[in-house]
């Protein structure tokens, strides 16, 4: 109950807090369907879910353990991206025109949803379904339009993190270089900032980039789920002095940090890094919400880029904790709720679940939000 109208209540984006932490399950996917598949992750929204795992006692007895968490919001797998938009990314885009920082990440192991709902379901341009990004590119540039708005313009950076390094998605895949200067400002050098006036140009960006991840991993013999897809939107005024900025990290498969211990030399390098990254992530998130003077962004290449989204009052995040619903499932969703509890500890009183058990479902309210709004994507 609480979730729904707190939501609500961030739609001006002033009140929302630093940190929120939120969980999306996706649906079974045709193919657990037609295996037969068990779904043992259930959402109590606004704020609990509860996974059952499947153990076994010594005396090969088999018995169910069932793990209750609580987050700011759960959302099942019933979620919509645009609703999901509206109850999550929305009060960000609100926070960034009053000169926030803020950012997206999506957690989760490899098949749970992180591109899903950043990207959308594939399919070409046209017929796409939108995810965060172009949502938020739908109502950036509506509120844009705005005359308070006119000294200022909008860019687009596209990079991947992979082992460590930096690749320009907007520029071939060019390895590129952070640097912190002498007022310890961390930049990437030569990176592609592309101007862009419209979410159909960001579409066009945003493709381009894809483009050339896809060639660029297939050739380094690896795959998506090992890198960190970072796209940022920054607005800046016409003397170049930047005014808010918007990040949205579509993050290597969560399970990935176990190859750190995998016998293939290449493979428990690349597991080394992304679980270094993930820690370090953790902690400089951990570090924002308790505003701790310290935070430990040099920890990994992730936090280092990110640097200025974890400092200040102004810098909000949302951290989505993307699982699957299916007992095959049940061990890294367990993971990736852990890792997500520990970003974030409510406090106390919110943990005593047994009240929220026993709220009947909520549907979300996502009619109501005060973002001015175009249409392009309705009735998609
Ligand atoms: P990840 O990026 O975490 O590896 P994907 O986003 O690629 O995972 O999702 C894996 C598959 O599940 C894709 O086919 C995707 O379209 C589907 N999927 C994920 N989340 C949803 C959802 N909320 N609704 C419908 N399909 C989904
Ligand atoms: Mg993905």
């Amino acid at each position: 109950m609480e979730g729904a109208s707190q939501a609500d209540s961030y739609i001006d984006g002033s009140k929302l807090p630093k940190i929120r932490v939120v969980v999306r399950k996706r649906p079974m996917s045709q193919k657990e369907i037609n295996k037969n598949e068990q779904d043992v992750v259930e959402c109590f929204e606004p704020q609990t879910v509860v996974v059952k795992e499947l153990k076994e006692k010594v005396d090969l007895t088999k018995y169910i353990e069932e793990h209750h968490f609580v987050f700011d919001q759960v959302f099942d797998e019933a979620i919509s991206n645009q609703d999901f938009y509206v109850q999550v990314v929305q009060p960000l885009v609100s926070a960034l025109f009053l000169g926030s920082k803020v950012t997206c990440f999506a957690y989760g192991q490899t098949g749970s949803g992180k591109t899903h709902t950043m990207m959308g379901p594939p399919g070409d341009s046209e017929h796409k379904i939108p995810g965060m990004y172009l949502l938020a590119a739908n109502d950036i540039f509506a509120l844009m339009e705005d005359d308070s708005m006119s000294d200022f313009s909008v860019y687009i950076s596209f990079y991947e993190i992979y082992c460590g390094k930096l690749y320009d998605l907007l520029n071939g895949r060019k390895l590129v270089h952070a640097r912190e200067n002498a007022s310890q400002k961390v930049k990437i050098m030569g990176l592609t900032e592309a101007q862009i006036t419209s979410v159909e140009e960001t579409m066009e960006v945003i493709d381009f980039g894809l483009s050339s991840r896809t060639t660029g991993t297939t050739a380094m013999n690896s795959d998506s789920s090992r890198s960190h897809a970072v796209l940022q939107i920054a607005i800046k005024q016409d003397n170049g002095k930047l005014f808010g900025k918007m990040s949205f990290i579509d993050l290597a498969g969560s399970e990935r940090g176990a190859d750190a211990f995998d016998s293939k030399k290449e493979t428990r390098m690349d597991g080394a890094e992304i679980n270094k990254s993930l820690l370090a992530l953790k902690e400089c998130i951990r570090a924002l919400d308790q505003s701790k003077k310290h935070t430990p962004f040099r920890g990994s290449k992730l936090t280092m880029v990110l640097k200025d989204s974890f400092q200040g009052n102004k810098c909000k995040t949302v951290m989505v904790a993307n699982i699957g619903p299916t007992i095959s499932c049940c061990e890294h969703t367990l993971n990736t709720l852990r890792y997500a509890d520990r970003v974030k500890e409510l406090k106390k009183e919110n943990r005593d679940t047994s009240n929220s058990l026993m709220l009947p479902r909520q549907s979300n309210n996502s009619k109501k939000y005060e973002l001015k709004r175009k249409n392009s994507f309705e009735g998609k």
